[in-house]
């Protein structure tokens, strides 16, 4: 089995941004002192096999992880230390937000182990970062990457967002050239969706936002791909683009079915094989859970062997190198090729698929409308 990776939600922002769904909330200390507490002792209590799992990939995700102290950190590394075989050589990201680090707190995560930085910049434009109700400006973007550098952080990843409402080709041009001109590690682009019960759906349906126009989103895609292309960087997942070497390690194990533990409120698990579960969403009835010693777990779903099949191919193709024909038939015992024969004949017809030897691909067409392709085989 190949190692595993933990997931670590840590569900605090300085406040929330306008389109956001996560499970996260204002800061607030106290609960954060106890919910820390909480996410080592479920750490420590977990029990899916009494041998230490191999471990590769750590990842601090949030809401704001980076508002933790670096002596918190310490000890949820710590814990997951004593708890799995975490590898001299893993990969431990968290991820920050422009304007919540110092020099010297970058420099003590550097010392606690994190040596990978995902950092929310979103867009260099000062307007559209205040109508997503950011905190930060473009000036804290371009200075919390160069504190990132100085404190020894080689390997970033980027997070942009395109089709925001009144953003216009040419102004997503200029954040592309901006972030490329940085040279970050990695990137990860993210097309606005607007969630039901978030500020930003309510200032849309009041007309004080214009809708993102989907069209214009799938042109600043595809100048995203040429753009960067022409830079080196390459497009390894439909959102997600790196240097040569610089694929996220962590992430990759959810589109390849490896096995990931998660801690903290909302965070899922799978344990590489047919199960996954998941947590109570909520910070605060998490950590009452956890500090009543009782399951924090709310969800577990089994798979059967149908929807293991299904996951392996809409995750897989969520890889730009695309789902391996033959490596389904060893772990299946079924020809892909046969069981959809018709689908993958409508959707290459349309030109959303490709089939290149033994690999089935999406296309570009096919990335941007990727979850049409998805529920063919769901
Ligand atoms: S910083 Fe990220 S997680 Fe926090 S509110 Fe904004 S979008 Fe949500």
């Amino acid at each position: 089995m190949q190692p595993a990776g933990i997931y670590i939600h840590i569900p605090f922002c300085r406040t929330r941004c306008s389109y956001c769904d996560f499970a996260t909330g204002a800061y607030d200390g106290a609960l954060a002192e106890r919910y820390v507490s909480a996410l080592i002792n479920e750490i420590r209590a977990f029990r899916l096999t009494e041998d230490a799992l191999d471990v590769d990939t750590i990842y601090f995700g949030g809401g704001t992880p980076s508002l933790l102290s670096p002596a918190q950190v310490t000890c949820i590394l710590e814990a997951a230390q004593e708890r799995f075989r975490v590898e001299g050589s893993a990969e431990v990201t968290m991820e920050m937000n422009p304007g919540t680090v110092t020099l010297e707190g970058l420099r003590e995560f550097r010392a606690t182990g994190v040596n990978r930085a995902s950092f929310g910049a979103q867009t260099f434009d000062d307007l559209e970062l205040k109508r997503l109700g950011r905190t930060h400006t473009a000036d804290d973007v371009r200075h919390t990457f160069a504190l990132l550098r100085e404190a020894g952080f080689a390997n970033i990843s980027f997070d942009l967002i395109a089709g925001l409402p009144a953003q216009t080709l040419d102004g997503w041009s200029r954040n592309l050239a901006e972030a490329l001109a940085l040279r970050p590690e990695h990137l990860s682009f993210y097309i606005l969706e607007v969630h039901e019960g978030t500020p930003l759906a309510e200032q849309i349906r009041r007309g004080a936002e214009r809708q993102p126009d989907d069209d214009l989103a799938a042109e600043m895609y595809r100048l995203m791909l040429q753009n960067s292309g022409a830079a080196s960087y390459q497009h390894y997942e439909i959102s997600n683009l790196c240097l040569p070497g610089y694929e996220s390690r962590h992430n990759t194990k959810y589109w390849t079915g490896e096995a990931v533990y998660g801690f903290g409120c909302s965070a899922h698990s799978y344990d590489g094989r047919l199960m996954r579960w998941s947590n109570e969403r909520d910070a605060a009835r998490y950590t009452a859970l956890v500090e009543a010693r009782q399951t924090p777990v709310v969800e577990t779903i089994e798979l059967d062997e149908r929807a293991a099949r299904a996951e392996s191919i809409f995750l897989g193709l969520r890889l730009m190198r695309g789902v391996n024909l033959k490596e389904y038939q060893a772990r299946f015992g079924a020809d892909l090729r046969a069981e959809y024969a018709n689908d993958l004949t409508r959707l290459s017809e349309a030109g959303l698929i490709e089939l290149d030897k033994d690999l089935l691909k999406l296309t570009t067409s096919g990335a941007l409308l990727s979850n049409e392709v998805f529920l063919t085989f769901v």
